[in-house]
């Protein structure tokens, strides 16, 4: 079996449109409504020669318990099913509460775990980037979802992780 990542975040962050600039086609549902992805969907991804599973986990709705933790809890569905989890923070909002959340959940994770800082669509959104060394989860890499800046990089970096 092909190995899982999962991509986690808050809703409007860009999931998405991240998953759609990895998979080089456009599948998964992008809107500006937050919240739009109604499913965890699966996509085939290949990079380099190697195959891997992608999950869109945007699919949840904030419930009873509040935004931070369904997104908390959505991370932790994700580290115990996927073999890497891709946490997708918005760099231009910065690392908020609900990210400061799902960093707590995903530092005790054994798996790997990814900070991919979206959103950096010039070079003047890369200033944003290092402040999300603080959620302790290793180095952020700055990406652009929208124009694909990074997301070479950012696969480099998920196929070495598996
Ligand atoms: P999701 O809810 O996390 O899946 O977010 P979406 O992928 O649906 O994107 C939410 C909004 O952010 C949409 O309007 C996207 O076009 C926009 N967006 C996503 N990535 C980028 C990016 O790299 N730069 C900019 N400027 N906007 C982006
Ligand atoms: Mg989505």
């Amino acid at each position: 079996p092909q190995p899982v990542l999962a991509v986690v975040g808050r809703p409007n962050v860009g999931k998405s449109t991240l998953v759609n600039r990895l998979l080089g086609r456009r599948e998964a549902v992008v809107q500006d409504v937050p919240g739009v992805t109604r499913d965890r969907v699966a996509y085939d991804a290949l990079w380099n020669g190697r195959r891997f599973t992608l999950v869109d986990t945007g699919g949840w709705e904030p419930d009873a318990k509040g935004l931070q933790a369904s997104v908390a809890a959505q991370a932790e569905l994700a580290m115990h099913t996927a073999d890497a989890v891709l946490l997708v923070v918005d760099a231009r909002v910065g690392a908020t509460e609900t990210e400061e959340a799902v960093a707590r959940v995903l530092r005790r994770s054994k798996r790997p775990v990814l900070v991919a800082a979206n959103k950096v669509d010039d070079q003047r959104g890369v200033s944003d980037v290092h402040s999300l060394w603080s959620l302790g989860l290793g180095e952020p890499m700055p990406v652009s979802a929208l124009h694909g800046s990074g997301s070479g990089d950012l696969l480099d970096a998920v196929l070495d992780v598996f």
